[in-house]
């Protein structure tokens, strides 16, 4: 039993609120804080258990996030604001003594540019005061990680190449949305792609590589080449791996009109003045694009996100493994008011949060994903909402 502090009252936000609210028997008292109150009212309303409350908080202040954990005294803090928060958060976490997980690694604000070493620079001092902090605990990373992790463990003796794919085959009829923060989302997908091959990363343009990759149940879909974090943690945890990349698919649509986007300016993150006043040229457009939490409704279609990894198995035959999760959106939707793409990020980052609280997950330190046991998270996984399959010894494609 424990106390949860959700911070971030977005679509992930709601999702991790509804799923914990789901599981009394773990999460007893359930906190949501963000920016904006009276979003996190409208979440616990929906939820409608008197469990459930609410504060406000701007988690780019640490003062105001130590008076805040102080208020409530949670037994793990679930970051499901932005990655700008990853830092403030973690310092209020070890001043005030509290466990913490996030779904995306710390960013600069004022630098498109994501990695490890701020958060893992905080090791130490988790270790030292015997807490546990879970980073990129959403589906990918996440789910990504634990299922590489359940590869190792169970399949392979040597894992030699990783692909991480990541599709939406939903449709959720707007000309053009993106499917989490447009800020953010907007970010990681104008940088240039890089993967890791031979000990070496190897930067590419921008959707450079694509390849069209079936996806079960979806079909074929032009799958683009990105830079995606968790491929920082996994060469490194699994040092075996030869070759690490990612990818996702795009649509023709929305790659013209992020073509557009970028090519009139919107997508910078240098602050201009407009009438007497700074503003963000990214930031403003985010103001005015559809708000992700609002896509759910006439969502329908599918999200696949999953692992095609190849290498030797525990005899040290040749062996193709590919596990993953195919997610509605209808579904999530129905269940959370959510599309699937913030269900798939809500639903393992309550479930990490869980295996923490029951002690199956706990380790004092600064761990991604991977470094723990994933059959208890696995476990969890196909009961609230997120089964996986796999395949064994199919054609990778890759
Ligand atoms: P949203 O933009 O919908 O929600 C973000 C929430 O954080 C909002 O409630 C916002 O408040 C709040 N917030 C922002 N800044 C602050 C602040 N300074 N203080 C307090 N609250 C703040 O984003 P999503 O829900 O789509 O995404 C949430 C996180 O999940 C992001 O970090 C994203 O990168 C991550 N993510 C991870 C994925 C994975 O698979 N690992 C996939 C998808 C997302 P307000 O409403 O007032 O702006």
């Amino acid at each position: 039993m424990g106390k949860v502090l959700i911070i971030g009252a977005g679509g992930v936000g709601t999702v991790v609120a509804h799923k914990c609210a789901q599981n009394p028997d773990v999460f007893n008292e359930i906190v949501i804080a963000s920016r904006t109150k009276s979003k996190c009212d409208a979440v616990a309303k929906a939820i409608g258990k008197p469990n459930v409350t609410t504060d406000q908080v701007d988690a780019d202040s640490v003062p105001e996030l130590v008076a805040l954990l102080k208020k409530h005294q949670p037994d793990i803090v679930i970051n499901v604001a932005l990655p700008y928060q990853d830092l403030t958060i973690m310092d209020a976490c070890l001043e005030c003594g509290v466990n913490y997980l996030d779904t995306a690694n710390y960013e600069p604000k004022d630098e498109a540019h994501f990695e490890y070493s701020w958060q893992w620079a905080y090791k130490e001092r988790f270790e030292k005061a015997g807490l546990t902090a879970i980073l990129g605990c959403g589906f990918d990373p996440g789910v990504s990680g634990v299922y590489t992790a359940y590869a190792a463990k169970h399949y392979f003796s040597e894992m030699e190449t990783l692909d991480i794919v990541d599709c939406n085959a939903g449709n959720h009829g707007k000309a053009f949305a993106t499917n989490f923060n447009p800020e953010i989302n907007i970010r990681e997908i104008t940088q240039k792609g890089k993967y890791y091959e031979n000990g070496e990363w190897i930067e590419t343009e921008p959707q450079e590589i694509h390849k069209t990759l079936n996806y079960p149940n979806i079909g074929p879909r032009e799958s683009y080449l990105l830079y995606h974090e968790e491929l920082e943690s996994l060469v490194v945890n699994f040092p075996s791996i030869k070759r690490a990349r990612f990818w996702m698919t795009f649509g023709q649509e929305y790659l013209t009109h992020l073509r557009v986007i970028q090519n009139i300016g919107m997508a910078s993150i240098d602050p201009i003045m407009y009438n007497g006043q700074e503003i963000v040229p990214l930031q403003f457009l985010k103001a005015v694009l559809p708000n992700p939490k609002e896509l759910g409704e006439n969502y329908v279609g599918e999200t696949s996100i999953g692992c095609r990894i190849s290498g030797k198995d525990k005899e040290g035959k040749p062996l193709t493994y590919y596990i993953y999760n195919n997610c509605s959106h209808e579904e999530a939707f129905k269940e959370t008011g959510m599309q699937a793409v913030s269900y798939t990020t809500g639903v393992p980052a309550m479930t990490g949060a869980m295996m923490f609280l029951t002690g199956k997950w706990n380790k004092p330190g600064v761990h991604n994903v991977e470094e723990f046991d994933p059959d208890p998270f696995l476990d969890v996984l196909n009961k609230q909402g997120l089964p996986w399959h796999e395949i064994i010894n199919g054609d990778l494609e890759l």
